[in-house]
């Protein structure tokens, strides 16, 4: 075993990766940008090396100083995580070059797999099925249509290096392909650098379902069962779980089979994750594709009939997943621990017939973004970054029972989310004995996790845990749409809810620090033997005036306007109340951070402060007539041009931030001015891009 690794990434991997080394006796070394001096993978290790500047291409990208990093402090070894340089097949030839281990697959590999397309023809070759579709290397316009007509619409056309849900373009009809794929190789072009694409049919109701493969430096080659991640949004994973709902346990070795198969075709070694797309149906079994697919594809061999479940290879992740804890959970295994043992030439601690699946384990990615807004990535601080009770992983080498929830994080409270780094936050990973159980706890570890300084996807993924398809296991990588009207645009908890709680924290600061009853001081606040107070708050900005008032038999009511409801409230112990309003009972959580108070309840929360009459009269005098950037990024199109009319809604101009796309709407009608920034330039949160006159 090395005696020290370093691990060339941050957040919350770096910290996992950290975790293992400790428990196994193997020193780290951490590396991290400018931005990252104090983070917590930094102090998770034992030394620490700056690597640059802010963004990724300065700092985690530079692969020549992370290996004078490795090198000044005598690594042995690198552990590239996830992201960033995993994938990376000359990174990995330079570590080799400079006489390290790279904890990872062999160049080779990682270049096989690197193309879609060129993964496609070896798989082909190794009988794996296949999505039918065209791979090959031609890619003239009118050739590829006559392609997707022959696969028959609709079609998904790929970015052949694509990753992240990027470069990929659905096509429903023949007269939409050529402009989608011009569209699709521009982003290609601009995110990977390379506009190679390729065309399949685009699977109608289709589950994501990868097979956790590991391969050992001596020929040995098993798989860790499935996760399902159909959950997703753009393409991108929001919930995984294992093992996945419904699958049988022939189609589950069959599956792990071909993935096997597709990791020996390419001399893999180490961790990696063969993602398959299953054909929805309305019920029965998955079966593996049957019948010849076009572009040169071999399928394997299946008994696949019309309309039953199929699955078929999609890629190869050539690395440790996101999503592995699941896979950790349902088979008590350390995945990182098999990464460094199989990386320092040691045998795979399991064989095949050695592995079990136990329980139902569940991951939600806690990103800051806001769902509402088309999930636009948010920047900013953690002021409370409140967990359920938790552990973080620590497991030994033997299966024990899971901790019933886990978190993963890479931060900690009064930390920033910058733009320069992707927005998950932490992963909250969940096992029960079965899955009624597993959901069951994910639910409530979701209510519990309370988080104030930005927005977050937390609501939002209580909410699809909640849904009746997540629920009855209805899966298919688009019910977040299905789902959207349950999903989306939900007020968060009713005012008067927590105006209650802001009351119930505040009277209790007031007894605990008074020691007496406030409402027994003869104060202004007195009145008629009763008494009666204001409560002034503001909700976004807006003022709320609130009365609270105490009765004769000390009973309170809680009025705004002509409005009010009997009022009684609990402490429960560190900022957690019971409060009853009109008889409703609600369980709210208050967190104050600076001047907002923070209310969580049972469906949603709500940021209220005190209202500053002086302050909401200069926010008014200053509202300019202009377009401004909800975040910070790069400008990457300007819509309008300077003179324009426009209305409410209209697009004007789309920025890049958190490797997503984001269009900027006008907020009224009104005519373009002056536009402020050109294509191409850096924007800071706030910046205004153009002026906007009214009409
Ligand atoms: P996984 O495939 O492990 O489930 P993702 O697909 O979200 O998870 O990607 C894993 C990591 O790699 C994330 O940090 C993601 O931001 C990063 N990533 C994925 N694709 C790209 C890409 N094309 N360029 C840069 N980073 C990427
Ligand atoms: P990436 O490298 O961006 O992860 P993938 O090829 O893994 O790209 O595809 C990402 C997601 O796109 C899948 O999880 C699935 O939801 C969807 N997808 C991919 N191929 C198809 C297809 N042929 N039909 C329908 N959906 C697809
Ligand atoms: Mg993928």
């Amino acid at each position: 075993m090395f005696q020290k690794i370093l691990i060339a990434n941050r957040g919350e991997i770096a910290c996992r990766v950290a975790q293992t080394a400790r428990r196994l006796g193997v020193r780290t070394v951490a590396v991290y940008s400018e931005a990252d001096a104090q983070a917590a993978h930094v102090g998770a290790c034992d030394e620490a090396v700056p690597i640059g500047g802010l963004a990724a291409k300065d700092s985690y990208l530079q692969w020549q100083r992370i290996l004078d990093a490795a090198k000044a402090t005598g690594a042995q070894a690198v552990h590239p995580g996830y992201g960033f340089l995993s994938e990376n097949e000359d990174f990995a030839r330079a570590c080799a070059a400079a006489g390290l281990v790279f904890i990872g697959p062999p160049p080779e590999a990682i270049a096989a797999m690197g193309s879609k397309a060129a993964a496609k023809a070896l798989m082909a070759e190794a009988g794996v099925p296949l999505v039918p579709g065209y791979h090959g290397s031609n890619n003239d316009p009118q050739f590829l249509l006559g392609q997707a007509e022959a696969i028959g619409f609709p079609v998904l056309i790929k970015a052949s290096a694509g990753g992240g849900g990027r470069g990929m373009r659905r096509v429903d009809r023949a007269e939409d392909f050529v402009a989608a794929l011009a569209s699709c190789q521009r982003e290609a072009a601009a995110s990977f650098g390379n506009d190679h694409v390729l065309v399949e049919r685009y699977v109608t109701r289709p589950r994501h379902i990868e097979i956790q493969v590991f391969a050992d430096t001596q020929g040995q080659c098993v798989y860790l069962f499935e996760r399902d991640c159909s959950v997703q949004r753009r393409h991108q994973k929001v919930l995984e779980e294992a093992p996945a709902p419904g699958l049988s346990a022939e189609r589950r070795a069959e599956m792990g089979a071909a993935a096997v198969a597709a990791a020996q075709a390419v001399g893999y070694v180490g961790a990696g994750t063969v993602e398959f797309i299953v054909e929805g149906d309305e019920d029965g079994d998955i079966r593996p594709a049957a019948g010849p697919s076009q572009g040169g594809a071999a399928p394997s061999g299946g008994s696949g009939s019309v309309g039953a479940h199929r699955f078929y290879f999609m890629e190869m992740n050539t690395r440790l997943q996101v999503e592995h804890p699941v896979t950790e959970a349902i088979t008590g295994l350390d995945l990182v621990e098999w990464q460094l043992r199989v990386a320092a030439g040691q045998p795979l601690p399991r064989r095949q017939d050695e592995l079990r699946i136990h329980g139902h384990a569940i991951e939600a990615r806690i990103c800051a973004e806001n769902p509402d807004a088309g999930f636009l990535p948010a920047t900013g601080t953690l002021q409370v970054l409140h967990w359920p009770a938790h552990v973080a992983f620590q497991r030994g080498g033997d299966a024990l029972t899971p901790a019933p929830v886990r978190v993963d994080a890479g931060v900690r409270q009064g930390d920033a989310i910058s733009p320069h780094y992707d927005s998950m936050v932490a992963k909250l990973i969940v096992w029960g004995e079965d899955r009624a159980q597993a959901l069951a706890r994910l639910d409530a570890a979701l209510r519990d996790t309370h988080i104030v300084g930005l927005a977050t996807n937390v609501a939002f993924l209580r909410r699809v845990v909640g849904s009746r398809a997540f629920a009855t296991a209805d899966l298919d990588t688009a019910l977040i749409e299905r789902e959207r009207p349950a999903l989306f645009g939900h007020a968060g908890l009713p005012l008067e809810v927590a105006a209650a709680g802001v009351v119930a924290h505040q009277l209790h600061r007031e007894q605990a620090l008074e020691g007496t009853d406030p409402w027994s001081r003869r104060d202004g606040w007195r009145l008629h033997g009763g008494a009666r107070r204001r409560i002034d708050l503001a909700l976004g900005g807006e003022h709320h005036g609130f009365m609270l008032a105490r009765l004769h038999d000390g009973a309170l009511r809680l009025g705004l306007g002509e409005q009010h409801w009997p009022l009684s409230w609990r402490a429960l112990g560190e900022d957690r109340y019971e409060v009853l309003l009109a008889g409703q009972r609600h369980m709210l959580a208050v967190h104050a951070a600076g001047e907002t108070l923070a209310v969580f309840g049972e469906h949603g929360s709500l940021e209220l402060s005190e209202y500053d009459p002086i302050a909401h009269a200069a926010d008014q005098a200053g509202g300019g007539g202009s377009l401004t950037a909800p975040m910070p990024g790069k400008v990457v199109a300007l819509l309008v041009q300077a003179g324009a009319t426009v209305t409410a809604g209209q697009p004007l101009a789309v920025m890049e931030a958190m490797k997503m796309e984001h269009t900027l709407h006008a907020p009224r009608d009104g005519v373009v001015g002056e536009l402020l920034y050109a294509v191409g330039d850096q924007v800071s949160e706030g910046a205004a891009l153009l002026t906007l006159a009214g009409e």
